[in-house]
């Protein structure tokens, strides 16, 4: 018994250092890769399900690595929240998303908002609002063009949050909760903040085909958002049968696989285009 103790140990000691060195590697990586702009967006459509419009995009970040290829997002943002690089990194998403659909519209496509995701601990850092404003005034796109998308666990440091989410909301960006329904918090702490969106996490939209209480959960979030005045999105719609499910229920709006993947600028273009003959 005393043997198998230390071997487990040793076995966790290894792990945690093989797991930190990985760690500082993917790090300094990471750090190369805002300073010699690896970083990519790709983007992906929210589809008005009734009529099949694109109605907003989602910017969402690659790094594009040079050995590597693509890196998902998965593999590097939590470890961007834990060092702070989220900051520089996010602020780099942010510019971009803005310029490129300042750039959309310029170019005469029909303009829509688009969203951006925004960590906890960038909208907490000091410098943020001035940062937005900077954004703003730098790339003349309107406010109401950008979707801020926060995750539920901004609404641990409420009053903090709750200041900052208010001056985003006077700038005129619209603010959805992201991941609905995966993290803690309740519909009525959710009213007491400025939001104006609510996206229901992938996994419950995959419950309307995979389980036998045919997404129940689905339908009482589409219900309890809409009757806080909520716009409501469904993300990761991959099916049909979704779609019929999500428009039978009352949400008009979602994003998946289904319509399209996130995609590169140009191909994102594309459907932009054709998005215009509408
Ligand atoms: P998220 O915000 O929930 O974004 C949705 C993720 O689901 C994206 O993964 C997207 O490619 C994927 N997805 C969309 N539709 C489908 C579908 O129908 N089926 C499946 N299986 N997946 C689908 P991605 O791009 O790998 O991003 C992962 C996460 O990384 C994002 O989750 C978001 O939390 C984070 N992230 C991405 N870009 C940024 C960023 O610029 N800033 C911050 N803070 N986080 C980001
Ligand atoms: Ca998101
Ligand atoms: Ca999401
Ligand atoms: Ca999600």
């Amino acid at each position: 018994a005393k043997d198998s103790g230390k071997n487990n140990y040793q076995f966790y000691t290894n792990q945690l250092h093989g797991l930190s060195s990985r760690k500082m590697e993917l790090e300094n990586g990471l750090r190369k890769a805002l300073e010699q702009n690896q970083l990519a967006l790709h983007y992906q459509p929210q589809i008005h399900l009734e009529t099949g419009e694109i109605i907003g995009v989602e910017a969402l970040v690659r790094w594009i690595h040079p050995e590597k290829g693509i890196i998902s997002p998965a593999e590097f943002i939590s470890l961007a929240e834990e060092t702070g690089l989220i900051v520089p990194l996010g602020k780099w998403v942010l510019e971009n998303a803005a310029f490129q659909n300042k750039a959309w519209q310029e170019k005469g496509y029909s303009p829509i908002p688009m969203s951006v995701n925004i960590s906890v601990r960038q909208l907490q850092e000091d410098r943020f609002i001035d940062s937005v404003k900077q954004v703003l005034s730098d790339t003349q796109l309107s406010p109401k063009f950008l979707d801020f998308e926060i995750t539920e666990s901004v609404m641990q440091n409420s009053e903090k949050t709750a200041l900052i989410l208010g001056q985003l909301k006077e700038l005129g960006i619209t603010l959805a909760i992201d991941d609905f329904g995966t993290g803690y918090s309740s519909l009525s702490l959710l009213k007491h903040f400025p939001i104006d969106k609510i996206k229901i996490d992938k996994s419950f939209v995959d419950d309307i085909i995979h389980h036998s209480n045919q997404g129940a959960m689905v339908k009482t979030i589409i219900d309890m958002g809409h009757n806080l005045q909520f716009d409501v999105i469904a993300e990761g719609v991959e099916e049909q049968e979704q779609v019929s499910f999500l428009l039978k229920n009352g949400c008009k709006v979602g994003q998946g696989y289904h319509f399209s993947r996130p995609l590169p600028v140009k191909e994102m273009e594309e459907l932009l285009h054709k998005n215009m003959r509408h």
